[in-house]
């Protein structure tokens, strides 16, 4: 009897657009992590060196608001750049932790994902 071939990967017809959309997203994630620097108030250019404390308060709430989103989107990246890598080496698809296939329902909601559901909610744990 053959032997159950170890090749889960999803055929290349569904990969490309999936594909194309990491590579999209991936972009704008970069783009949109670019801006936040730009708008970050601690490195703005006309920062102010004497502001009354309510200036002060808001540059550190800009600030403190931007590192958040810039630490968001640094996780983000990073998802999508290993997607990407999944996919290149036919592993999209794939829990990275078990091995087992990632539900396509979730995969449809969060291409990017390369956990499965248990093991991504293990990780966060
Ligand atoms: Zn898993």
């Amino acid at each position: 009897m053959k032997k159950k071939t170890g090749n889960l990967s999803l055929p290349g017809r569904l990969l490309s657009p999936i594909k194309v959309f990491l590579e999209k997203e991936l972009v704008l994630l970069k783009r949109r992590k670019k801006q936040l620097k730009k708008n970050d108030p601690f490195f703005a250019e006309n920062r102010a060196n004497e502001n009354s404390f309510e200036e002060d308060l808001d540059e550190q709430i800009g600030h403190f608001d931007n590192e958040v989103k810039a630490k968001f989107l640094s996780k983000e990246i990073v998802q999508f750049r290993t997607a990407l890598t999944r996919m290149k080496i036919g592993k999209y698809g794939i829990c990275e932790k078990c091995g087992k296939m990632i539900d396509t329902d979730r995969l449809a909601v969060q291409p990017e994902a390369t956990m499965c559901i248990k093991c991504s909610k293990k990780s966060e744990e």
